[in-house]
């Protein structure tokens, strides 16, 4: 490609409202350009970078077994509702109506319109398991939207869907993807690491996220400094820093689990969804896990509400909202909540913003519960939130703290979507079952963002040669030269006979502002043209070290091998 028929408008100046290094280089190097608040345009350098990276997420996820497809990103509101995430997902979903009044979401993330798809299509045990996944634009209203690509309100997503007719199944399918995610990112060449994580507002219980360790990263990971153990803070487990005094009574005791006290009961209890407020924290008593999960039913009267039914933003909640936040049907219930409000609130754990309290009840539940506001708070200093260095939860090593950035995620999520939207299959003795469920999610252009952020100098950008752009900057350095345009476009025909991916900058710009140029857009090789032209001598940079060797014209297609 020449410089002068497309389009790369490099920027001398750093933009104002960029923050973080990647940012402004990808904005600087016209990479893109910004639209609306996390809105932006790809622009010609940008979007290669985005295709190689979508390549190298093919590759890994064919390799694993799993098939593309593609689902529209405008679906209808009755799946939603049919989930209940309609409305429990809160004001990041988009929503629109049609000409008639009718709903509508923008694909903020695609179980719903994957599980209808797949209920109508799969009935029998023997089309099991199925993986598929799509590339695709997503919509999420965030509330802050920034750092450029790496939080957007519309951005591009991998995600994948598998379905399975047994748990084994699942198990064998998620590590697979897992190795996958490996290589994906390996291969991208970011600096990463696979921590424990939250499922949030996807529900499930086995869940990881892959970080790109970054200071500018939103997460934090708590990792042992000897084992592999390693989670993100938002979910490491609650940990006893000291001694319970016998004297304090123990909220432990008040969580009546009956026969849910062991780790694998537990989590079976857990395979709830959880609203991202609505935090389930593991502790170890004894051996034991025990869960605390913010929620509340038959003990609604202990809770000691102040204020409760005036305060303005509590509200009764339907009882599909009830059962979303809740995660299961309301009516079943475990006991409860208060204590573990408690317990909670005095680790300063911002969670209840979207709490829901009520009785065991349909419509007797109220969201928007607070703290202190609507009820007391007791007080308990021995339980918190892991630091560092902590003993790590898996004994070996010493805990320490890093900065990730999310850029992919998978989860079991068990029957929680199929459950609810009655995707069955025919089993082996003709019964019907609810197909088992995983996702797994990559932000592809939040991962191209990862790695600018990971790969750059004072002078601009430093692309890994697999997702670099171009593969070759060649650059004659007065194009009104005769001699140097001729042997420039020479080259240029035959590095792009040798399949190479070759950017010729051929405008009639002063040498430095192509120099600055090339370095800023960090293409790996730099092919100068220059007086030497005439004998036949280029000169080639590395733009990573900066090395500099002449080489003879017929030399250089060995030389760029
Ligand atoms: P975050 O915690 O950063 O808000 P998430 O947990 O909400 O991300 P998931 O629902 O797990 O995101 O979506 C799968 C992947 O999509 C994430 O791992 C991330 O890489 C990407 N992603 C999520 N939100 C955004 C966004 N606003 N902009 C760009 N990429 C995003
Ligand atoms: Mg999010
Ligand atoms: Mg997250
Ligand atoms: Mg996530």
């Amino acid at each position: 490609m020449k410089q002068t028929m497309t389009l790369i408008p490099t920027l001398r100046e750093t933009p104002a409202d960029a923050e973080i290094k990647s940012h402004q280089l990808l904005l600087r190097a016209g990479f893109m350009r910004q639209n609306s608040s996390g809105v932006y345009s790809f622009m010609p350098l940008g979007i290669r970078v985005l295709q190689k990276i979508e390549t190298i997420v093919r590759e890994e996820m064919e390799n694993a077994g799993a098939v593309e497809l593609l689902m529209p990103a405008l679906q209808q509101a009755e799946f939603w509702q049919e989930s209940g995430r309609w409305y429990s997902y809160g004001p990041e979903l988009m929503r629109l109506k049609d000409r008639n009044n009718r709903e509508f979401a923008l694909g903020a993330t695609h179980e719903e319109v994957i599980t209808s798809l797949v209920r109508d299509e799969v009935k029998s045990y023997k089309r099991l398991p199925l993986t598929v996944y799509q590339i695709q634009t997503k919509f999420r209203d965030e509330k802050r939207p920034r750092f450029g690509l790496l939080r957007g309100r519309e951005f591009i997503m991998k995600d994948a869907y598998s379905f399975h007719a047994n748990q084994e199944s699942l198990d064998e399918v998620y590590q697979r993807l897992f190795t996958a995610y490996t290589n994906i990112f390996t291969r991208c060449g970011v600096d990463f690491r696979a921590v424990i994580a939250d499922s949030g507002a996807m529900g499930g219980k086995d869940t990881h996220e892959f970080m790109v360790l970054s200071e500018v990263g939103e997460d934090t990971i708590a990792y042992s400094d000897t084992s592999d153990y390693a989670a993100n803070v938002e979910m490491a487990p609650v940990i006893l820093t000291k001694e319970r005094s016998t004297e304090t009574e123990n909220p432990l005791e008040k969580i009546e689990t009956p026969g849910q006290k062991t780790i694998e009961d537990v989590a079976s209890f857990l395979n709830v969804s959880q609203q991202q407020c609505i935090k389930t924290l593991l502790f170890k008593v004894d051996d034991k896990y025990v869960a605390v999960l913010v929620r509340g039913d038959h003990e609604v009267n202990d809770i000691k509400l102040k204020n409760f039914y005036d305060a303005g933003s509590v509200e009764l909640a339907s009882p599909a909202e009830t059962q979303e936040i809740l995660g299961c049907p309301v009516g079943s219930l475990g006991p409860v909540g208060l204590k573990e409000v408690e317990i909670l609130a005095d680790q300063e754990v911002e969670f209840l913003v979207n709490a829901v309290t009520g009785a065991n009840e349909e419509d007797f539940h109220y969201i928007n519960v607070n703290p202190n506001r609507d009820f007391e708070v007791s007080q308990y200093t021995d339980l918190r939130f892991i630091q560092e260095g902590d003993v790590s939860p898996d004994g070996e090593g010493t805990i320490k703290f890093a900065k990730g950035i999310e850029v992919g995620h998978v989860f079991k999520l068990g029957t929680r979507y199929s459950e609810a939207m009655n995707a069955v299959y025919l089993d082996e003795n003709g019964r019907s079952q609810p197909m088992i469920m995983g996702c797994y999610g990559i932000g592809v252009s939040r991962t191209l963002a990862a790695v600018a952020e990971q790969f750059n100098d004072d002078k601009g950008l430093l692309w890994p040669a697999n997702l670099a752009p171009y593969q070759v900057h060649l650059i004659p350095v007065n194009m009104k030269d005769d001699t140097q345009a001729a042997v420039a476009e020479e080259l240029y025909q035959d590095l792009k006979a040798q399949g190479l991916a070759v950017l010729m900058d051929d405008r009639k710009e002063r040498a430095g502002v192509k120099f600055a140029d090339s370095d800023l857009i960090g293409i790996p090789v730099r092919v100068t043209v220059g007086k030497k032209a005439a004998d036949g001598i280029l000169e080639v940079k590395i733009r990573k070290t900066g090395e500099v060797l002449e080489v003879n014209k017929a030399e250089l297609a060995e030389t760029l091998k």
